[in-house]
């Protein structure tokens, strides 16, 4: 696979960092974002920016105008649609080089059975610990790196979970926090996390620095702090224990 003149010009900036090689390697990649709400809204806009080579985003949802405060691929005139519909407009008005595939369907197992398997990485941009967990029981089972996000307010949090080598994220949160909706979000918050998931992401495909593994980075809004809290794999953890 290579690169055309034009690819060679959008990418420009980024190929002096990570070479044709690494722009090449998104070009060959596929990413599953799960959700395209506050936090999948930016990650995509900025994983096809970059050029991956096929964006795979999954919502049942409509958009509603207490949405537009932080989903910003949603815009005032998108509201009563799907939020693939919008999202998929836009994404390849932004960069028809890139594969994007919009699935209006509600996110569960069996979805997600049929879709993780053929992608390279997954981005978390869910809003309910249920199917969370279920995504993390999936991603581990094909061994698919997972980018875990989770916000509330000014806070949020971060955890790349890479099966079998660090903890997934039940060894962290074994049990299903409880769901609290509609939660206060400050719409730059999603914005935060989302940008260090497609950070994460693409050094994980490019293979460029080291992955945020082994910790949770922990975003604390009011005092502008970031905090790592190193992790560990829980032996007996349901999900990826070795003892199964
Ligand atoms: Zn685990």
């Amino acid at each position: 696979m290579s690169l055309t003149p034009l690819e060679l010009e959008r990418y420009d900036r980024q190929i002096r960092l990570f070479g044709i090689e690494g722009q090449v390697r998104l070009k060959k990649s596929k990413v599953l974002i799960a959700g395209i709400g506050g936090l999948g809204c930016p990650a995509a806009l900025y994983l096809v920016a970059a050029g991956i080579g096929e964006v795979i985003i999954v919502d049942s949802e409509t958009v509603e105008l207490s949405n537009l405060n932080r989903q910003i691929l949603h815009w005032t005139s998108d509201i009563g649609r799907p939020k693939v519909d919008s999202a998929v407009e836009k994404l390849r008005i932004l960069n028809p080089d890139v594969r994007i595939v919009g699935i209006k369907r509600v996110i569960d197992e069996e979805l997600l059975e049929s879709l993780v398997p053929n992608v390279d990485i997954v981005i978390d941009g869910l809003d309910s610990w249920k199917i969370r967990f279920i995504l993390n029981r999936i991603c581990v089972r094909y061994k698919k790196p997972l980018i875990h996000a989770g916000i509330h307010g000014m806070y949020g949090q971060l955890l790349v979970v890479i099966p079998g080598i660090t903890p997934c994220l039940q060894c962290i949160i074994p049990r299903e926090p409880p769901e609290i909706k509609p939660f206060p979000v400050l719409g730059a918050t999603p914005g935060i996390l989302a940008m260090m998931q497609v950070v994460e992401a693409i050094k994980l495909i490019t293979k460029i620095g080291e992955p945020a593994i082994n910790k949770i980075i922990v975003y604390d809004g009011y005092t502008m702090t970031f905090r790592e809290v190193p992790v560990n794999r829980n032996p007996n953890c349901p999900v990826c224990s070795l003892k199964q």
